[in-house]
């Protein structure tokens, strides 16, 4: 048999942490679950495999012994791998795993009624994107109701389901076929509250908001993920899921984000772009002396090294890109007038260059009239 490595059973990295691997584990776990899964082989092979996976990498000594050495090492120190045994082992090792949650099978989990995970949206600034910032947040989430255990029912009192009679199915014809679905009245269970719980209007949950201190890390970027552990919804056997939090960072009016560049656009006077003059303007991080050069032409583009984002994966600054925009009068009194053309005239040849470059143009022309 080809061996499998364990660290791609479980879509994990060499490196990975043991909080990264128990929530592959577990991820996999679900989807591959033999309940879930009925009569299906091969997500039991997979099943087996992710579970012999997540034995060996969950404890230290075996996954030091399994990097080195591989599988052989393990055997050699008399750790057999799930292979050889049976897939009850597995299911209680499964089980030890996930504790008690899951100790009534995977059909009280139908009862669960909202995922744990939970989503939020926050808006913030250019600014608290560029330095990080720390964000107090109100939001709401999810428990289940204490008067009715989540159940949804007055006292926790169940009846059997009038629409299905208890089969948690509903059964109809057409034509010579029978059809089957899922009762919507009782989600399948086959059994439904005997009064709505007067608590939580018979949704089983009830609505919590708590306040938190989310750390925005410097650099974030638009659409950015931040997961906040143990924050989302809490589910009946107890557990918390996670809350996410999507980052939206608004436009700002004067810089825009380019991966990890910051552009800016500068209005500079076409006297000051002549000359090459040095001109303070005002960046993201503070005024910076912007050395322009003799002649500095419109949209040219001057870098400033690593005053743009930090890159929160890479931890590398991007770099301010700004961009001149030449500003000419639209209006002149007589007297500059005067002092441009004493200009251009001190310039001779060099300022007819429209001249210079068309006079071919024009004795090709004329040999076209020939004749
Ligand atoms: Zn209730
Ligand atoms: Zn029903």
């Amino acid at each position: 048999m080809v061996d499998i490595d364990y660290y791609e059973i479980l879509e994990v990295s060499r490196e990975a942490s043991f909080e990264e691997i128990k929530k592959a584990y577990r991820k996999l776990a679900l989807k591959y679950h033999p309940d879930r899964n009925p009569g299906d082989k091969e997500a039991e092979e997979k099943f087996k495999l992710i579970n012999e996976a997540y034995q060996v990498l969950s404890d230290e000594e075996k996954r030091a012994l399994y990097d080195r050495y591989g599988k052989a090492g393990l055997e050699n120190q008399g750790y057999s791998g799930f292979s050889q045994s049976s897939f009850d082992d597995i299911m209680d090792f499964f089980e030890q795993v996930f504790g008690g949650g899951f100790s009534g099978g995977f059909g009280r989990r139908s009862e669960q009624k909202y995922p744990l995970d939970l989503a939020i949206e926050v808006e913030i600034s250019f600014e608290e994107a560029l330095f990080g910032t720390k964000k107090e947040i109100e939001y709401s989430y999810k428990v289940p109701c204490e008067a009715c255990k989540g159940t949804g029912a007055k006292d926790g009192k169940l009846t059997t389901c009038p629409e299905c009679h208890g089969r948690g199915q509903l059964y109809y014809r057409q034509g010579f076929m029978t059809f089957s679905q899922t009762c919507p009245k009782c989600e399948g269970k086959g059994e439904v509250a005997k009064e709505k719980c007067p608590q939580c209007n018979g949704k089983g949950y009830e609505i919590k908001k708590e306040k938190i201190t989310i750390d925005i890390p410097e650099g974030v970027d638009n659409e950015d993920r931040l997961r906040v552990a143990n924050r989302g919804n809490i589910g009946l056997d107890g557990r918390r899921g996670d809350l996410y939090v999507n980052i939206y960072v608004k436009e700002d009016e004067h810089f825009v984000r380019y991966n990890d560049d910051i552009y800016m656009e500068v209005p500079v006077f076409f006297t000051k772009a002549l000359l090459g003059e040095s001109i303070t303007i005002p960046t993201p991080r503070g005024e910076r002396e912007l050395k322009l050069k003799v002649g500095t032409k419109d949209k040219e583009q001057f870098r400033f090294k690593n005053e743009g984002f930090k890159n929160v994966r890479t931890g590398r600054y991007g770099d301010l890109i700004v961009q001149v925009k030449i500003i000419t009068p639209s209006k002149l009194t007589q007297e500059q007038k005067e002092l441009i053309k004493k200009l251009e005239s001190s310039f001779g040849i060099e300022s007819k260059p429209h001249e210079e470059k068309f006079s071919s143009i024009f004795d090709k022309i004329k040999g076209w009239f020939k004749k």
